[in-house]
């Protein structure tokens, strides 16, 4: 049988390497390290955890990444197995001892014989045969440019620029409205297609202060990051002067508040609707290197989003990504080449849980493909499901930036409360159907 081809042997291609393996298709892993680092990665071991040492919540109930654990282990997964030997006492969350997790994850893989790790970059995209791109958000710069050339420049980005993003039902209403700058837009969807956070000048001089005390972030050593126009980070914006904001994201033109029709607004702050289900809305321009705890301080700050939750914070780093919404199909194949799939982090998703159940996933797929059978992603109920529905299609195109696993993306239960009090009900009424899908989707393996 022909073998499935894998570039990068990463959180993601080291699960997909395990789980085809475990169908009976030979594999064929290719990785670049050591002989070729990158200026994260410290040593030659397969799914180095670059940064922390931790998969986060391991609360499959009230949490959507403790819930794509239980699904990654009912799965059978590499990296959540050898996780779990490893591991660290971290209260609910799951760390583990770095070293011995990834010493053990490329000891099963060397011991598998139908898996063969062949040391070595690829610069290529292959014509034909099985295979998964799963290089990560480090991807070399040869295959970064051989990736776009066939999806073009824009459709690859090297660094992220991400804007917090809110779940919808925690927006104050009675405080904001929803309003398109100008009422531009053909349909009353589009006239009414963002959401609007009034500030008085008092309001926008505090938050500005706040802006400027908080807490930030630096780069890696090695992660060089010159801000490009368009998406400074909006602490920065605010260090060029006190009112550069107002001119900018927060511009208060063309907008008439609804509960205060007579009132101009001194500033505005704007959310765009970030999914197709209308459950997650991101701040507009947005982009931050502020600390997480200080991003909550902060925005809370906005008119309107005083008890916002959050699902996922701002940030921006190095770390190259597609366009999925556009190029890959729900199998994650390439639209353009569909003899290639992605897999991990590259794809848009992100953290080392979400990338390796991307692995997992596109594993699964890639060896059905080499058995001649067809198989379709979870449903979109699961964490899983939800995942790869935002990235290949949920996700708005034009704003695409990398995504947490969250209960935003997962479509809600109409029965049950919206808003943070009606969370310690829906999010077990959330996971309980996830697990029922989830199960359904591999018995019908
Ligand atoms: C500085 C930094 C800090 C991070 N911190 C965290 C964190 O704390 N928590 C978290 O959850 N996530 C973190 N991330 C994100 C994390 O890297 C990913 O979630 C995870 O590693 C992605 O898994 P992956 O398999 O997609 O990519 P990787 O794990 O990076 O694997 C990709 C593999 O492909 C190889 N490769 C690349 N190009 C080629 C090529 N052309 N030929 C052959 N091999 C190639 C690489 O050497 C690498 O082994 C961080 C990322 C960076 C860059």
């Amino acid at each position: 049988m022909e073998p499935v081809h894998i570039i990068g042997a990463g959180l993601a291609g080291s699960e997909a390497a395990w789980q085809i393996a475990r169908t009976g298709v030979p594999v064929v892993l290719h990785e670049m390290r050591p002989a070729k680092g990158t200026f994260a990665h410290k040593t030659g071991d397969c799914a180095e955890m670059v940064c922390s040492n931790s998969f986060r919540s391991d609360d499959d109930v009230m949490n959507a990444v403790g819930q794509l654990h239980w699904e990654m282990r009912a799965a059978e997964g590499l990296i959540m197995s050898m996780a779990d030997r490893h591991r660290l006492p971290a209260g609910g969350a799951l760390a583990v001892d770095r070293e011995a997790f990834s010493a053990a994850v490329t000891e099963a893989l060397q011991a598998e014989p139908l898996i063969q790790i062949v040391p070595g970059e690829i610069t290529d995209l292959p014509d034909d045969g099985n295979w998964i791109v799963a290089t990560g958000p480090l991807t070399s710069d040869a295959l970064a440019q051989a990736i776009r050339a066939v999806t073009g420049t824009d459709a690859l980005a090297f660094f992220d620029a991400i804007a917090p993003i809110v779940h919808a039902d925690t927006i104050d209403m009675s405080v904001a409205w929803e309003q398109s700058r100008y009422d531009k837009g053909e349909t009353e969807a589009e006239q009414k297609a963002y959401i609007n956070c009034p500030m008085t000048h008092d309001q926008y001089e505090a938050f500005i202060d706040a802006l400027l005390a908080a807490e930030k972030t630096e780069f890696h050593e090695g992660e060089t990051a010159g801000y490009f126009d368009g998406c400074l980070p909006i602490e920065v914006m605010a260090e060029r002067g006190r009112e550069t904001l107002r001119h900018g994201p927060m511009k208060p033109v063309g907008l008439t508040n609804a509960h205060n029709p007579t009132e101009k607004p001194y500033a505005v702050v704007q959310l765009r609707r970030d999914n197709a289900l209308g459950t997650l809305y991101n701040i507009v321009g947005f982009q931050t290197k502020m600390k997480y705890g200080a991003q909550t301080q902060v925005f809370r700050m906005i008119p309107g989003l005083e008890n916002a939750s959050f699902a996922r914070l701002g940030g921006i780093h190095r770390n190259s990504f597609l366009n999925s919404p556009t190029l890959l199909d729900d199998r994650m194949r390439l639209r353009q080449r569909p003899n290639l799939r992605f897999a991990g982090q590259v794809t848009g998703v992100e953290g080392y849980v979400e990338s390796a159940a991307m692995g997992l996933l596109a594993g699964r797929m890639a060896a059905a493909q080499a058995q001649g059978r067809d198989l379709p992603p979870p449903a979109p109920t699961t964490a899983m499901g939800a995942l790869v529905n935002h990235i290949t299609g949920g996700a708005e195109a034009k704003t695409f930036q990398p995504m947490n696993v969250n209960f935003g993306l997962f479509p809600p239960l109409d029965e049950m409360r919206g808003g943070r009090k009606g969370r310690k009900d829906r999010y077990p009424a959330y996971t309980q159907r996830a697990k029922d899908d989830f199960s359904a989707w591999l018995a019908a393996q």
